[in-house]
């Protein structure tokens, strides 16, 4: 088959490899969508940071040269003996494995396991004409779900898990700091959220989409906006406030401008350490919640329920490219900073 390999920065080869070994547990899928990210993105540019090119990774025991993807959907053309998935059904793959015995599993926390490992990112993945899976983490796609629909199913479980650990009141004002490509999900998991939905970004194409996906008002702000600056647009106050920047120092903005008692969700990344004032934190009782990844058995369900409700490639157009050109239309673009939209393989175009 062919598939994308990851073998260095800058060195993603598109080459013949051996279709996927599966086992008892596990489905063999013919890809039909595999979504890259700017999780993707980070490795090519700039890893490995996830990717175990020079040393095995603990979860997966794989090292080297990884077949990315882990945002893929496709048909299930063979199966072990412990599955329950028919050959010919369309899955979602939710690419998290856990174990299902650690602690962190029994209190249903997957997302947390002990031996966790993601494929495309800890072994190898979904960036390919076959990848295998366990059939745990796979997930049916209703019939009334388009592919193209339901290739958006991983990254908005992420968002539908970024929204669960905010624990939002109905009526809570809730203000997305920045509404890039996490932003966007979180903002399409918070459609039914009975209260302002505010998005605030630097760049004004984001603010459109973050309305047309339903955010009740938006802000164009300044990248050195203040958190006086960014509280005093919204005069009602904030109750939760979603990071997803990233940016340096935009933590602590967040929680300043959150009200008192409010709840606080970091979910960009910045790995380095940065300055917070953690008095004002405690005095003002605000809460800070993390979140990462996806609780598969429940947030990659409740995504393809929302796709089935919303349509949402019509917003966040997808492009489907052809495997043979993932370097310079997909991995490339990323990198620089100028796709557009939702960038999605299909392996089936060669
Ligand atoms: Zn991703
Ligand atoms: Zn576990």
């Amino acid at each position: 088959m062919k598939a994308g390999v990851l073998y260095a920065p800058h060195d993603l080869r598109v080459e013949d490899r051996p279709d996927p070994q599966f086992g008892d547990d596990d489905v063999l899928v013919e890809v039909t969508y595999n979504g890259l990210c700017g999780t993707d993105a980070t490795e090519y540019g700039k890893g490995p940071m996830m990717v175990p090119l020079n040393a095995p990774h603990p979860g997966s025991g794989h090292q080297g040269p990884t077949i990315l993807g882990h945002e893929f959907i496709g048909t299930v053309v063979d199966a072990g003996a412990n599955v329950r998935h028919r050959i010919g059904e369309r899955i979602a793959c939710g690419a998290g494995v856990s174990c299902g015995e650690c602690a962190w599993c029994r209190a249903g926390r997957t997302n947390l396991c002990a031996h966790y490992y993601t494929l495309g990112l800890s072994t190898h993945g979904g960036l390919a004409e076959y990848a295998a899976a366990p059939s745990s983490i796979c997930v049916r796609i209703p019939d009334s779900v388009p592919d193209i629909d339901a290739a958006l199913a991983q990254p908005l479980a992420v968002g539908m898990h970024s929204v669960d650990r905010a624990r939002i009141q109905p009526g809570d004002t809730v203000v997305l700091l920045g509404v890039g490509a996490i932003g966007t999900f979180i903002c399409s998991a918070l459609r039914g959220h009975d209260g302002p939905v505010i998005a605030m970004d630097i760049d004004q194409g984001r603010l459109e989409v973050a309305s047309t996906l339903g955010a009740t008002g938006t802000a164009l702000i300044s990248p050195d906006a203040t958190a006086t600056d960014l509280r005093d647009l919204v005069p009602g106050g904030i109750q939760v406030v979603f990071e997803t920047s990233g940016v340096f120092g935009s933590a602590e903005r967040a929680l300043s401008m959150v009200d008192m008692g409010g709840n606080v969700v970091l979910v960009g990344l910045n790995k380095s350490p940065q300055p917070l004032n953690l008095a004002d934190v405690v005095l003002r009782e605000v809460n800070i919640q993390t979140t990462v990844a996806h609780v598969c058995g429940s947030d990659i369900p409740a995504a393809l329920d929302l796709l089935d409700r919303v349509h949402l490639s019509e917003i966040l157009p997808a492009h489907p490219i052809a495997l043979a050109d993932v370097v310079s239309d997909g991995f490339e673009p990323l990198v620089s900073g100028s796709a557009n939209g939702k960038i999605v393989v299909d392996p089936r175009r060669g």
